[in-house]
């Protein structure tokens, strides 16, 4: 049985274990030759268990590439665990939950248009397909331009930032535009107050868009240099929030809001010391 392309390495030895019908606890001592004592899977362990290359499995495999005693943690750093596309697994007749570690701008399967970006909480929530969705689509080239043009880091920094800000919008039907159309081209029943509640699991990929377009700027030097005391700006930093997301940013008239708060953070000097 195949792994995934950068499958987890827990996501493959229960899938392993499964298809041999074995508890995953059998399997481990099973490979490790270990029962009592949580011995480490090694790269020749599993090759020689699964009849597969050491080559093929450690390609596949980015925990058993990088260190011969694999942890929980991200092999790489900011790679991410993303739930495989449900297309994907049901080709390969795989365990729908099937999980790879994935850069964190990956939010849609680049062969079958499903989201497969957060959330990822539970397995109750169906992933949602988007291939008739061109601003999600779009949205998704235009993230992975923003990881290349400002770096991962940053990149995946400006966009938790920025999601966070869209998601607290969406819960107060604020700034829609266009936001209200696309929950009613992916829900059969959109919410009639246009708001989503926070726990919505569709609240990140209708925000999606106005996500990306705020991380841009957000990840911009400029605005994400250290707190100069500048509030100057503000003006400034409005025109450019109104032209890269087509609203009317008006942050004078909503100090609460948390995209004043973000720029107050950035800019404020009594806020830089926190
Ligand atoms: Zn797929």
């Amino acid at each position: 049985m195949p792994p995934f392309h950068r499958e987890t390495l827990a996501s493959y030895l229960y899938r392993l274990a499964t298809a041999n019908q074995l508890h995953p606890d059998d399997l481990g001592a099973h490979l490790t030759g270990a029962r009592r004592t949580r011995a480490p899977i090694t790269l020749h362990g599993l090759a020689a268990a699964t009849g597969r290359s050491p080559r093929s499995l450690s390609h596949a495999l980015p925990e058993l590439r990088i260190a011969s005693t694999p942890t929980a943690h991200p092999p790489e750093p900011l790679l991410t665990r993303r739930t495989v596309c449900r297309h994907c697994a049901a080709r390969r007749d795989a365990f729908r939950f099937a999980t790879t570690w994935q850069p964190p701008e990956v939010n849609i399967c680049p062969t079958h248009r499903i989201w497969i970006g957060p959330p990822v909480r539970g397995h109750g929530v169906p992933q949602l397909d988007v291939s008739a969705v061109p601003e999600i689509l779009h949205a998704q080239r235009r993230h992975y331009r923003l990881a290349r043009r400002h770096g991962r880091r940053t990149a995946a920094d400006a966009f938790a930032e920025a999601a966070h800000i869209t998601a607290l919008w969406a819960r107060h039907a604020f700034h829609d535009r266009g936001r209200a159309r696309l929950i009613r081209a992916l829900v059969d029943r959109p919410p009639l107050t246009g708001r989503l509640r926070p726990d919505d699991p569709i609240t990140p990929v209708v925000t999606y868009p106005q996500t990306v377009d705020l991380a841009r700027v957000l990840a911009t030097p400029y605005w994400r240099r250290p707190a100069s005391g500048d509030t100057d700006d503000l003006p400034r930093f409005q025109q450019d929030i109104d032209t890269h997301l087509g609203i009317e940013y008006h942050p004078e008239n909503s100090p609460y809001d948390p995209l004043f708060g973000w720029f107050t953070k950035h800019h404020d000097p009594h806020a830089a010391i926190r």
